[in-house]
């Protein structure tokens, strides 16, 4: 039997826990993702499994792009161990037959009814259940992944869950329950988590969340790569149609299963003729930080927007200006977002007025430098004092509607000598950023994460053709 998949439809195809590794082996081998690079775009690579009935196995990679003749193609063959033919006629034999399943805890569940999904039907397991602290620790939560094996006559030999005591853990819980010569047995053990790479990307159509939903990419990658990028880009407002990202990320996972998303370790934004990269940059022993792909930090006097990026921030559209009923030109800009969203100082400063302004409801104006200052409007509270100095991204107050609004949102104005210009020029005006480009292990990492950038977008790429 030998299969020809394209890279998308093989890749995607694949159940999670089967493409991690895949996508990893992928990685590894720095020959193909070289050869992936030296031809951008066009390049349709294909994957071939050739299965060797009972004899052995090879994997290998073929290329069936257009001009496939002229292409190199490489081989990679490991062998791959069979088991003995008495040993599968063994395992065969109906009399060991074990039947694995799994399911997902519910907050409904009893011991019974969870058994009874993993069609278990096994009295003496349900009172074990029952009356084990470290089973019903382990199975009394809903959304836990189960898996059990069953004999054929129903019976539970084994069960397994693993989960975390919180959301940042790095080490994950398992519980296993055996069925032995004496019984039921229960043991708990902790274990760290590994990382694996995934890489990911997509094209913004409508908006980013929407964009990444379609790639399946989690909602904390979306969070971390606005964030990193939020001095840079104004997500709320300039983002366009059309624009395309890759993102390297990590996936903690515990014996193969994703537990949780980790750290985005590489990003790159194109959005408009304007390309952004970058890269977590971390030495033993030091903080870590996000840079340029040469170096500079991404941090900058000013943040590009107001108001953190979000789900629901970003499908709250509001763009007129409703008690007068026209989008009536006005000094600033409109951020629209739920009552008590955070507004953000965009820069380091000191308070200069905190109150209310008639029109402008609760209003919130920081000194950054003897010519800049930035005005916050419309605000439902104000968490700040005059004279009291503030750090960039410092929460000044609520988004709000007070003063004349009749939604929420925030009305922001960035003024030089006060006179309003627009916030866009924030994103401009770095005051020269700090380099890395010069420590030990920065060109490493740096080629790294070029590599890896260049390997997600030629998924995404392959994904959107
Ligand atoms: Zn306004």
């Amino acid at each position: 039997m030998n299969l020809y998949w394209s890279m998308e439809e093989f890749v995607y195809s694949l159940p999670l826990k089967i493409r991690i590794p895949v996508l990893h082996v992928l990685r590894v081998l720095g020959e193909i993702e070289i050869f992936l690079l030296s031809h951008p775009r066009k390049c349709m690579a294909a994957f071939g499994f050739v299965l060797l009935g009972g004899g052995g196995g090879a994997f290998a990679l073929a290329n069936l792009g257009p001009d496939a003749a002229l292409l190199p193609v490489q081989i990679i063959s490991t062998p791959v161990e069979t088991l003995k033919l008495t040993d599968q006629a063994s395992a065969l034999d109906l009399h060991d037959l074990k039947l694995f399943r799994s399911e997902v805890t519910r907050t409904s569940d009893t011991p019974e009814s969870l058994l009874r999904r993993l069609a278990i039907v096994d009295p003496e397991a349900v009172s074990f259940i029952r009356k084990n602290a470290m089973a019903k620790d382990g199975l009394g939560r809903a959304g836990r992944n189960i898996s059990a094996q069953a004999n054929e006559r129903q019976q539970l030999l084994s069960l397994t869950t693993r989960w975390l005591r919180s959301e940042n853990d790095t080490v994950f819980q398992r519980l296993t329950i055996r069925r032995g010569a004496q019984g039921f047995t229960a043991s708990h053990e902790t274990a760290p988590l590994v990382a694996n790479l995934q890489y990911s990307g997509a094209v913004v159509d409508t908006s980013l969340f929407a964009a990444a939903d379609e790639a399946r990419i989690p909602d904390s990658v979306t969070s971390q790569l606005s964030d990193m990028f939020s001095a840079q880009i104004d997500f709320h407002r300039s983002l366009r149609k059309g624009s395309r990202f890759s993102v390297v990320y990590e996936a903690l996972e515990a014996d193969g299963e994703p537990l949780r998303t980790g750290r985005v370790l590489s990003a790159e934004m194109v959005n408009g003729a304007k390309s952004y990269q970058a890269m977590w940059f971390q030495e033993p022993g030091q903080k870590g930080e996000y840079v340029s792909l040469d170096g500079k930090s991404l941090k900058n006097t000013f943040l590009a927007a107001p108001v953190r990026f979000s789900r629901m921030s970003s499908g709250f559209g509001m763009r007129l200006h409703p008690l007068f009923g026209t989008a009536r030109p006005h000094m600033g800009v409109d951020y629209a977002a739920p009552t008590g969203t955070p507004a953000l100082s965009v820069a380091d400063g000191v308070v200069e007025f905190a109150g209310a302004q008639s029109g402008y409801g609760n209003v919130v104006i920081v000194k950054h430098s003897a010519s800049q200052s930035t005005f916050y409007a419309h605000l439902s509270h104000i968490n700040v004092a005059k004279g009291k100095t503030v750090k960039q991204g410092e929460v000044v107050g609520g988004v709000g509607s007070t003063g004349w609004a009749t939604g929420p949102h925030l009305h922001f104005e960035f003024r030089i000598n006060g006179q309003h210009v627009d916030p866009l020029t924030l994103a401009k005006q770095n005051t020269g950023p700090s380099t890395v480009a010069s420590r030990p292990s920065f060109n490493k990492t740096a080629s790294l994460a070029r590599t890896q950038l260049a390997f997600a977008g030629q998924l995404r790429e392959s994904n959107v053709q």
